[in-house]
């Protein structure tokens, strides 16, 4: 089909409903917008425009416009429009692309995920080779889902670990291989569950990874070992203790008991005894004189079955780390040349009782937040700057105050340095910490505008809204994983933000239409919240007050040379003149342009879809 043709094509089949690029909008405020949304849902259009940002609602049924068809004809608004932006992008301006894709639990994310990656491998070529990265590319969704993903009250395949995944191409444009970064895993999951949860699916379904375990290359006896620890760390949760002489011993008066204990040392592959001292004892440096000693020391019940826990998701957290080194390696390749990098993290999370886990999710969330705005306008207002364009700044708020407060290592100190400090001095049993920090807090930080405390814990006003934390537990997860997860998280935290500042990024803001995961249910007052935060009014405004078209002179006078006789086949003269001769030829509002340094700023799409209506009768 030729240009001409699909414009027909389009035209034709597009029905309308709503305006699909909310730019368009002849009213901006959370109503309109919301309501604009609600139109194209019920329509069965999930998605929208904000200029070059994607707004996908999840519809929560199967809709038919994901064939191939719509791979090679896609109507846009649509995601598969958006993935062959980035993919064009690439290929015409040789930079990395990303898509940073953001809305809370339940939303959508992973499903979109998924249909970028399937659109790139449908549209791209390649020989064998290339058909085997693209097989492990879609494969290890399955594999890495079953064991990173669980139900939750929110989302029935809640993904519990956050991952870029980069789809890396050959010059020639064929997707040769990728590379997977995974963290935060929720392990906590696999030793405990809220009340309607379940652990990672993988304890469920033990049988249906096991084809996806052999396609990323996984030997047979690999496979065996895979699920003989998976099985192991169920049994370790089985092992409970009792009390003697104020320390723990394994329950093991009988022989049925006794196997609480053997089974999973032998799943595990170590001696009984072994893992019998390892549960109920710990080693510590003791000094005498000159010389440090390795003593051990008896633990109590409870910190017995600490260690056991620690034991499980130390365990888990490997085994998953070992599955995604095992897909890198089947898809990694020599030279890296180009990438398209997917971002796809759990979302923001409110729950009846928000613990640790919560508050790092929301952290990460707020970061990507963070990122978003920064990158949107700073890219925004850097070309005017560089093109020598006026422009007001629009005001939004920048959530910069709520990440400071969360993770400042200066004064005032943020909740995370605070958190450390009551870690690194609380005792061995912890008693009393989550008080002691609960007061420090209140004394750090008290006075904070997106900070208050309540009798269990503190709230927080996050850029999604306030949460409320329930403190208990704070210090004993924070030091369990004080000086791998937080430093980690943060560390990956800082260097994910510097790979996606590389990369030219896209943004999919995915919305979760209800709580009760049914079709054609819409709630406005939720939907309404998720427009408010992800800042979808500001975002209009920002794309409407700028300019929703740029263009370098030369493109653009060899797209429109065709309307004036001087501009057609060439122009003779400067081609910044020859663009001001073009724009004032076909009658372009004086407000409605600037001319930069390099390039042409139209600022209304409609202006540019008359000057292609223009183009298309004059052919
Ligand atoms: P998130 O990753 O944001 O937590 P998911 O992508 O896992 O959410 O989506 C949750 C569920 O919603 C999916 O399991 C699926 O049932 C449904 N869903 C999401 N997006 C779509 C879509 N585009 N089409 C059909 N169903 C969808
Ligand atoms: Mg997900």
């Amino acid at each position: 089909m030729g240009s001409k043709e699909r414009y027909h094509w389009l035209a034709q089949n597009v029905k309308v409903s709503g305006v699909d690029d909310m730019v368009l909008l002849s009213k901006i405020n959370e109503d309109a917008i919301t309501e604009n949304l609600k139109k194209r849902y019920m329509d069965d259009y999930i998605f929208t425009y904000i200029g070059p940002v994607l707004i996908s609602v999840n519809p929560f049924k199967q809709l038919p416009y994901f064939t191939d068809r719509e791979a090679q004809y896609e109507n846009p608004p649509h995601i598969y429009a958006l993935a062959d932006n980035m993919y064009r992008n690439m290929m015409i301006d040789n930079e990395n692309q990303c898509v940073i894709i953001s809305g809370e639990s339940g939303a959508g994310k992973t499903v979109a995920a998924k249909f970028i990656m399937s659109y790139v491998s449908k549209v791209s070529g390649g020989g064998d080779k290339v058909q085997h990265v693209k097989d492990i590319i879609l494969q290890s969704n399955p594999l890495l889902e079953a064991f990173g993903n669980a139900k939750t009250v929110r989302n029935n395949n809640s993904s519990r670990f956050g991952k870029y995944f980069e789809i890396q191409f050959s010059r020639g444009g064929a997707p040769d291989g990728g590379k997977i970064s995974n963290f935060l895993l929720e392990k906590t999951r696999v030793v405990s569950q809220n009340p309607g949860e379940r652990s990672f699916h993988i304890y469920y379904q033990v049988l249906v990874c096991v084809c996806a375990m052999s396609v990323v290359g996984l030997s047979v006896e690999e496979q065996d070992s895979v699920l003989q620890l998976v099985a192991g760390i169920l049994h370790l949760g089985n092992i409970s203790f009792r009390e003697e002489n104020n320390y723990a011993v394994v329950e093991s008066q009988d022989c049925e008991t006794r196997q609480l204990l053997a089974f999973p040392a032998f799943l595990l592959g170590v001696p009984q005894d072994g893992l019998c001292s390892k549960l109920t004892s710990r080693m510590m440096d003791s000094k005498w004189g000159g010389t440090t000693e390795s003593i051990a020391v008896t633990l109590s019940t409870e910190q017995a079955c600490f260690s056991r826990d620690a034991l499980s998701k130390a365990l888990y957290t490997r085994l998953f780390d070992f599955l995604v080194d095992c897909v890198n390696k089947a898809i990694q390749k020599d030279q890296e040349e180009f990438n398209i990098g997917v971002l796809d993290i759990y979302g923001f999370e409110i729950f009846q009782r928000n613990g640790f886990e919560q508050f790092c999710i929301n952290f990460v969330n707020e970061k990507l937040q963070q990122i978003f705005i920064e990158l949107t306008l700073k890219a925004e207002q850097d070309e005017y700057v560089q093109e020598g364009i006026q422009w007001t700044p629009i005001e939004y708020f920048n959530n910069k105050v709520v990440c400071d407060l969360i993770e400042s290592k200066l004064n005032p100190l943020g909740l995370m340095s605070v958190l450390d400090d009551v870690c690194a001095t609380m005792h061995a049993k912890g008693e009393g910490a989550d008080q002691t920090l609960l007061q420090k807090l209140q004394g750090q930080i008290g006075s904070h505008e997106h900070f208050s405390s309540w009798n269990k814990g503190f709230i927080i006003h996050h850029y999604a809204g306030k949460v409320s934390y329930d403190v208990s537990g704070f210090c004993e997860r924070n030091r369990d994983v004080l000086f791998n997860d937080i430093i980690e998280l943060m560390q990956s935290t800082n260097s994910l933000v510097q790979t996606l500042m590389k990369c030219t990024p896209h943004y999919i803001r995915c919305i979760k239409p209800n709580e009760t995961k049914r079709p054609r249910d819409w709630e406005d007052n939720r939907a309404r919240h998720q427009v408010e935060y992800l800042g979808l009014r500001e975002n209009i405004r920002v794309r409407r007050a700028g300019y929703a078209y740029r263009r370098a002179f030369n493109k653009f006078l060899q797209r429109y040379a065709i309307l004036t006789k001087e501009t057609w086949p060439r122009w003779k003269g400067k081609e910044r003149q020859g663009v001001l001769h073009l724009l004032n030829s076909v009658h372009m509002d004086q407000d409605q342009f600037q001319l930069g340094k390099t390039k042409v700023f139209i600022k209304a799409p409609e202006s540019l879809f008359l000057l292609e209506e223009m183009r298309e009768r004059k052919y």
